[in-house]
């Protein structure tokens, strides 16, 4: 499997008349990781959610492997692409074990809940916490596991470090580097911090 992603000269405006992306072309490599940097409001989360199909290009294509996404059943494609975004997007009403099951059948949960948050380094003991008992970055390392849990090969990962100061920070982005020598997904990450 190759999981490259393409844009094909891809232009967006929204519905008020906000032309957020205009002819934009890249080609973000099969397992390597491709960094969208660019101020507030240049259209980066506009980019990052055309890939899984939350927002709809007004010309051009995203393809992944060649195969222009809007032939994908929405759904089935979100199932197949990890989505990360700021303070990691949990439910607060289900606990961290749910949050990264919750997109799994019921017989595969609790093993693979367990292995997700070793995986991403929490304690699973934290399983049955809710995250508003857990600190910023564990909660976005929470995020991260719910977005392996169906091992997709693509992840798209929106501004997932921001919320976070800077010494948690920089431990999530070494992990998520020494997670992608483990795993080689093919990362799309969006960022306006430059140095990030
Ligand atoms: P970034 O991620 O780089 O901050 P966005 O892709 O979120 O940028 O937004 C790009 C532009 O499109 C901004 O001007 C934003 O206000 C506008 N925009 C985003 N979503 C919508 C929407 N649903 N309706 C109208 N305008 C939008």
């Amino acid at each position: 499997m190759e999981n490259m992603i393409e844009f094909r000269s891809v232009f967006k405006s929204y519905p008020n008349g906000t032309e957020a992306v205009s002819d934009f072309s890249l080609t973000a490599q099969p397992n390597s990781t491709t960094v969208l940097v660019g101020s507030s409001g240049c259209g980066k989360t506009t980019l990052l959610r055309m890939v899984n199909r939350m927002v709809e290009p007004t010309s051009g294509s995203i393809l992944i492997d060649g195969k222009d996404v809007k032939d994908s059943d929405p759904v089935a494609l979100r199932r197949s692409i990890g989505y990360v975004i700021q303070s990691g997007g949990l439910f607060p009403h289900l606990t961290v074990g749910d949050n990264v099951s919750t997109v799994l059948s019921r017989t595969e949960c609790r093993e693979a809940a367990t292995e997700l948050l070793e995986r991403v380094g929490l304690d699973p003991a934290l399983a049955s916490r809710y995250p508003s008992l857990l600190s910023g970055g564990q909660q976005q390392r929470v995020g991260v596991a719910r977005a392996l849990a169906t091992d997709p090969q693509i992840l798209l990962m929106d501004e997932p470090f921001s919320a976070v100061d800077p010494i948690v920070r920089r431990e999530l982005q070494d992990e998520l580097l020494q997670l992608q020598n483990e795993l080689g997904k093919t990362i799309l990450f969006v960022t306006h911090d430059i140095a990030e």
